[in-house]
């Protein structure tokens, strides 16, 4: 019912309506989730290839609604993203989770890695690049443990102001990620021209990962990001047929179901400890 008429005429559909009404409810719905803290996070483990330890976690934003229910991620980021309430989301995932990274390896006694996801219309607004220091030094985390994951859409877009900011980001001593890295842009330019240390395999590569074609693509990422100097994670592990093949082809770190989902900050230490001795 959505698909654009002959000529690009969109007829009116009454479920485009729905929709539209289904869009403001959620978009006030979060707006009172924000100020009244409906809103967490979890923390979804990521272990080293090589040591099977566990050096990082990834925060994810979970909101369950008193009134819609469980809300997923996929569907409330946008809905914050065009109601101009990333910046406040942000902000939060972000001085949450560092505060919770902290108290988490003080209770593990070593330090964690935390990757924060980052909308790009996040990074538009000037006060970002201060409120992640801040949040950082109110932690009393070091900012080589933070890791900023960005989409390659953030890369390909308006240029000249987000390599300024990458930069200043890099100088600062923070990582740069590149997440679902393979899926959305075939230009690869963009590698050579921008701050990056990490790329993520989107995991639609991983869960394919036992036909021919998959398995190339895969290589073939983990052969470019070290030719560049950069590590490289795999997302959405399920298998350990997955893992291995990851392991034999030298990918350095993996998150996903076959270690843990996310959890929240008060069951890390255990699933860490739990996963570290594996
Ligand atoms: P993402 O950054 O690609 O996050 C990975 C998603 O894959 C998460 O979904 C995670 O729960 C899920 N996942 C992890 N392991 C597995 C696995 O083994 N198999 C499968 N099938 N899935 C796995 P989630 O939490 O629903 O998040 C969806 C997306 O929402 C994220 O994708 C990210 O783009 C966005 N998001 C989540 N939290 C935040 C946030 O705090 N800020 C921003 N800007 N975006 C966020
Ligand atoms: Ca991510
Ligand atoms: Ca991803
Ligand atoms: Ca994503």
């Amino acid at each position: 019912a959505k698909a654009a008429g002959r000529n690009g005429i969109r007829w009116f559909e009454p479920q485009m309506l729905a929709e539209n009404n289904d869009r403001l409810a959620l978009s006030a719905a979060l707006r009172q989730a924000l100020d009244q803290d409906e809103l967490s996070l979890v923390y979804q483990p990521q272990v080293d290839l090589v040591t099977g330890e566990v050096v990082g976690v990834e925060a994810l934003a979970r909101w369950t609604s008193p009134s819609l229910g469980p809300v997923p991620p996929d569907r409330f980021i946008p809905v914050a993203e065009d109601g101009g309430m990333i910046a406040q989301l942000g902000g939060w995932v972000l001085s949450t989770a560092c505060t919770a990274l902290a108290q988490v390896q003080e209770q593990l006694g070593r330090p964690l890695r935390l990757a924060v996801n980052v909308s790009p219309r996040q990074l538009r607004g000037r006060t970002w690049l201060d409120e992640i220091a801040t949040a950082i030094e109110v932690a009393g985390i070091e900012p080589c443990q933070l890791e900023v994951e960005i989409t390659e859409g953030l890369l390909i877009e308006d240029h000249g102001d987000v390599v300024a900011m990458l930069e200043s980001l890099r100088t600062l001593g923070v990582s740069i990620v590149v997440d679902d890295f393979g899926r959305g842009y075939s230009s690869l330019a963009y590698l050579t021209q921008f701050p990056i240390d990490k790329l993520k395999i989107d995991r639609s590569f991983v869960q394919e990962i036992g036909t021919a074609k998959n398995a190339a693509i895969v290589d073939a990422i983990i052969v470019m990001a070290h030719a560049l100097g950069m590590t490289v994670v795999a997302e959405g592990v399920e298998t350990a047929d997955q893992e291995r093949y990851l392991r034999e082809r030298g990918c350095d770190e993996v998150q996903g179901y076959l270690y843990s989902p996310g959890v929240p900050a008060g069951s890390l230490e255990m699933v860490t400890r739990a996963l570290s001795r594996q």
